[in-house]
């Protein structure tokens, strides 16, 4: 299997009824970048930044972020990188950053809400990534947004880092694009107003699905009790589509079950067309990819939901066992 996916490296994917399915790697440590040759990675659609906070036993400088990320998109060279501002608290906690106890963290004080209640670390994050940039153009998006206000004072921190590096002489990124982690159903209802300005969604399976099925994704018991191709999950991805397709907002699945071939081509089949996972899982991915009829899969989506089944699994695998 690994030379058939190593033969397919370069082939782009494009799934037997011609639709082209984009393939990026999560990365967050400078040990992945080398993956991007290997993998076939067309990009990285999801940098942690966190993980890089995560290694230290001190807040990193500035110019220390600056000469990391500007290593990042050298090593990319061109190829889109999109970096997630820290996504810290719930189960990732910085050692030298004061403890909040709470009952809930899952739920509780964390990511955009850090960043958006001390705005320190997140202004210099966001000047290390214009610094690194260096008249590059730069991707970035905000983790765990939960409501329009919250995209839009992440962005207003955005504007006045841009307006702050012009002041200081650095040079601006040659084009920017901000965008929006979908993780909490709160926002695949947010107002048209935000699926117009935001310039691109990013669903973090991993917590949708948490918050979705109210089942923890750290706890083992209630985890498996949820299938990500439960029909019920798989129409609420589906509402999320059409909105973003109904303002044209470009939309992609950076959760881990983007990197399970079967939940890949059904997330295929439901219009999601970008995917972001470990790099050791595009071969996989791509190689059933080629293979499927996205129409075709999501008929048996559509059956198997019409006769009232739970998860679309048993169909779906029964078909691509046909597929070969
Ligand atoms: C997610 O929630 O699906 C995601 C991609 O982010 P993380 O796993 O880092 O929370
Ligand atoms: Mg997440």
């Amino acid at each position: 299997a690994q030379q058939r996916y190593a033969s397919i490296r370069d082939t782009p994917a494009v799934t037997s009824c011609g639709t082209r399915i984009s393939l990026t790697m999560n990365a967050g440590l400078m040990a992945d970048l080398p993956s991007l040759e290997g993998s076939g990675a067309e990009g990285v659609g999801l940098f942690r930044t966190e993980l890089q906070f995560l290694i230290r036993n001190k807040m990193p400088t500035r110019s220390e972020l600056s000469k990391l990320y500007a290593h990042v998109l050298d090593n990319a060279g061109g190829r889109r990188v999109v970096f997630r501002t820290l996504d810290i608290g719930s189960d990732k906690v910085l050692s030298y950053m004061k403890k909040t106890d709470e009952p809930n963290p899952a739920l509780g004080w964390r990511a955009i809400r850090v960043g958006l209640d001390k705005p320190g670390v997140m202004r210099m994050q966001l000047q290390a990534l214009i610094r690194a940039a260096n008249g590059r153009p730069l991707s970035v998006m905000f983790p765990f947004v939960a409501q329009y206000e919250e995209f839009k004072a992440a962005r207003a921190e955005m504007d006045k880092a841009l307006a702050r590096e012009r002041i200081l002489g650095h040079a601006l990124p040659s084009s920017l694009e901000i965008g929006a982690m979908l993780e909490t159903p709160s926002l695949a209802f947010a107002p048209r107003q935000f699926f117009e300005e935001v310039q691109f969604v990013s669903i973090g399976g991993n917590d949708l699905k948490q918050f979705f099925f109210a089942a923890d994704r750290e706890n083992e018991r209630v985890r498996k009790r949820y299938d990500t191709l439960n029909v019920s999950f798989l129409t609420f991805l589906q509402r999320i589509v059409e909105r973003c397709e109904e303002t044209g907002t470009p939309l992609s699945f950076c959760g881990e079950d983007a990197g399970r071939p079967v939940e890949a081509v059904c997330l295929a089949a439901m219009g999601l067309h970008a995917l972001s996972m470990r790099p050791a899982s595009i071969g996989p991915v791509k190689s059933l990819l080629l293979k499927v009829d996205l129409a075709e899969v999501r008929a048996v989506i559509e059956a198997a939901a019409e006769r009232g089944e739970q998860s679309v699994r048993e169909a779906v695998n029964a078909h691509l066992r046909l597929v070969g």
